[in-house]
């Protein structure tokens, strides 16, 4: 038997994929590169925006040609989208012929819950309203023997109110600190050079565990790690960025320079609506603050337009505050209401051609900010780790440097997998051009 995934999403999604292609594996699977030679289609799904929801409805419909032609195909659906309430009954309406729905929270029993699908005709359904025990030891296929994402916690409390992720994911639960070192102490010995720690809110890893261990000590633990190189983290919330975190960053050698730091908006009032717990000011200070300490650091963003009761001027506020905090990139995003949220049933919803219209000046701004903080590295020598050959040309390789910036290169294919100091030539607003020195 066969099995191929189709993956939308996070990280964390994509780290999901990764434990459940163990868990086929183990139990006898193969992977199938290639779709039409799989016998299962596995559809690992995102809720976080209508076009995602979208998007994988009509991937999942195409799916229904290639079981006609193929009747022992079995499609399962999971992931945020399955996890839905609304969605077991909207896929038996618009996509009868997925086999098998299970949500986020048994994602650890797709074996078994194959199983099932083999002696029913009906659709399997599968979605746990309740989040289960943090499992660990289970089997995991990673897609990279470079980089590995690491799990660290899982869920949401924060209730952000446009936002599905608490309704999809559940409460927060950390793993314990033991299985994270273990995990990446193998990670180490096995050659990976770096982890990206993954969590909706890193900062609040190890409140559940009711001692005092927290993401700093986490941090300082694994800045030992033999054989890791880098390690980055995501996401970390603006409002509890404490001040120890930030110590122990700039004093750890690992620990990259790079802080992911949504402010999803620079209006006080539309924060206030968004229930994010921080205001401007407090989350300018905090930029500020990590740039007293890693003057060397860079800073990126997640912003939405057009929340519910964004006025023109708090749209200019946020302009004007990206103005001020020179973010290195952005991750700009239309607001999407989504069914269940707070955020959706506002009053003074904002129309799709305004949204569209703040998208654009949004990007404008950012982009021109981003292309004059790549210029600024032009000339200097920078620790670039060697990722792959670049995608669009293989004679050229591809790595980032620790602020997370992608630089193109020309030299052997031998490199791949190393430390290099590389020198910037050229900047582009998402991309840098270097050349290997010495
Ligand atoms: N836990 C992370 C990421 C959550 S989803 C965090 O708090 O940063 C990633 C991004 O998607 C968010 O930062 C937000 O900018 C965007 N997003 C979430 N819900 C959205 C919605 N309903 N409409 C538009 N963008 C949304
Ligand atoms: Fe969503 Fe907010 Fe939680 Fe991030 S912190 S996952 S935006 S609720």
């Amino acid at each position: 038997m066969k099995y191929h995934i189709v993956n939308f999403g996070c990280q964390m999604n994509l780290r999901d994929a990764e434990v459940m292609a163990g868990i086929l594996e183990k139990a006898g699977y193969e992977r199938a590169e290639d779709m039409d030679a799989a016998d299962v289609i596995l559809v690992n799904t995102c809720a976080v925006r209508d076009s995602a929801e979208r998007k994988i409805y009509g991937q999942i419909g195409t799916l229904a040609e290639l079981k006609k032609k193929r009747p022992g195909l079995k499609i399962a659906v999971t992931g945020c989208l399955a996890q839905r309430p609304e969605t077991p009954e909207k896929m038996l309406n618009v996509a009868p012929h997925v086999d098998l729905l299970f949500g986020t929270h048994n994602q650890h029993e797709v074996a078994n819950l194959l199983e099932r699908v083999n002696d029913s005709r009906e659709m399997t359904i599968d979605v746990w309203d309740q989040e289960g025990a943090v499992l660990e030891h289970l089997p995991s296929r990673r897609e990279d023997g470079l980089k590995a994402w690491v799990t660290i916690m899982y869920g949401c409390n924060n209730f952000c109110t446009y936002c599905v992720v608490p309704q999809v994911r559940g409460r927060e639960r950390s793993r314990n600190p033991e299985g994270i070192l273990r995990e990446v102490r193998e990670l180490g010995e096995k050659g990976y050079k770096e982890i990206t720690l993954l969590g909706q809110n890193v900062n609040s890893y190890g409140k559940d565990l009711g001692g005092t261990y927290t993401f700093s000590d986490l941090l300082l633990d694994l800045d030992k790690v033999p054989g890791i190189e880098r390690i980055r983290y995501m996401t970390s919330h603006p409002r509890d960025f404490s001040d120890r975190l930030i110590e122990v960053i700039a004093a750890s050698r690992k620990v990259c320079e790079h802080f992911h730091l949504p402010i999803q908006s620079g209006s006080d009032e539309i924060l206030r609506r968004m229930n994010r717990g921080y205001s401007r000011e407090k989350y300018l200070e905090l930029t500020k603050k990590i740039r007293r300490a890693l003057p060397q650091a860079s800073l990126s963003t997640d912003i939405i337009v057009g929340f519910p009761g964004e006025r023109e001027e708090h749209f200019q506020e946020t302009l004007e505050l990206i103005q001020e905090a020179r973010f290195d990139a952005a991750f700009t995003f239309i607001f999407s209401p989504r069914s269940g949220t707070p955020a959706a049933g506002m009053p003074e919803q904002i129309p799709y051609e305004v949204k569209k219209e703040r998208l654009a000046q949004l990007m404008e701004v950012q982009n021109q900010i981003s292309l004059e903080k790549n210029k600024a590295m032009v000339g200097k020598i920078y620790e670039v780790l060697l990722e792959g050959l670049s995608p669009k040309n293989p004679d050229r390789l591809t790595g980032r440097t620790r602020t997370n910036k992608i630089v193109l290169l020309s030299g052997p294919g031998e490199k791949v997998g190393q430390l290099a100091s590389v020198k910037i030539q050229r900047a582009k607003t998402w991309t840098l051009d270097g050349e290997l020195e010495g």
